[in-house]
């Protein structure tokens, strides 16, 4: 399931090209093309979700882990720890409408979020 506006699914699909972290059936890792740490990587579900809040109803419980594991071992390459985040509707910052993990590391990390 894939919508045809949706650059995350166009991405998947191949028609966007991108730096390629992880991919298997279910769950893709790439690089953030506009990077806002030394490591920033986005992860995302295969299948088109709009929001985290979509994904948790519709998702396979074996998908919702295996994302939570592929960011996880992605963010335990920084040793000294990571950062993760979901962006979530306009005033949560979120502007690609499918779901992404956004996987931060390499620098520390301030608090709170701007
Ligand atoms: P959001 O703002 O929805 O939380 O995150 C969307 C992220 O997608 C942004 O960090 C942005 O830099 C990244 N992004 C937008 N378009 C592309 C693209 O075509 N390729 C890649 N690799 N990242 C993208
Ligand atoms: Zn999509």
């Amino acid at each position: 399931m894939s919508e045809a506006s949706c650059i995350f699914c166009k991405i998947v699909a191949g028609d966007i090209p991108a730096n390629f972290i992880h991919r298997d059936d279910e769950i893709v890792a790439i690089a953030d093309v506009n990077p806002q740490a030394p490591r920033h990587v986005l992860v995302l579900p295969v299948r088109h979700a709009a929001n985290v809040i979509e994904f948790a109803a519709t998702a396979d419980a074996e998908v919702v882990q295996k994302l939570l594991r592929v960011a996880g071992k992605i963010g335990s390459e920084d040793p000294g720890g990571f950062r993760l985040v979901m962006n979530t509707g306009p005033e949560g910052g979120q502007t690609v409408d499918h779901l992404h993990i956004h996987v931060l590391g390499g620098r520390p990390m301030t608090w709170p979020p701007g």
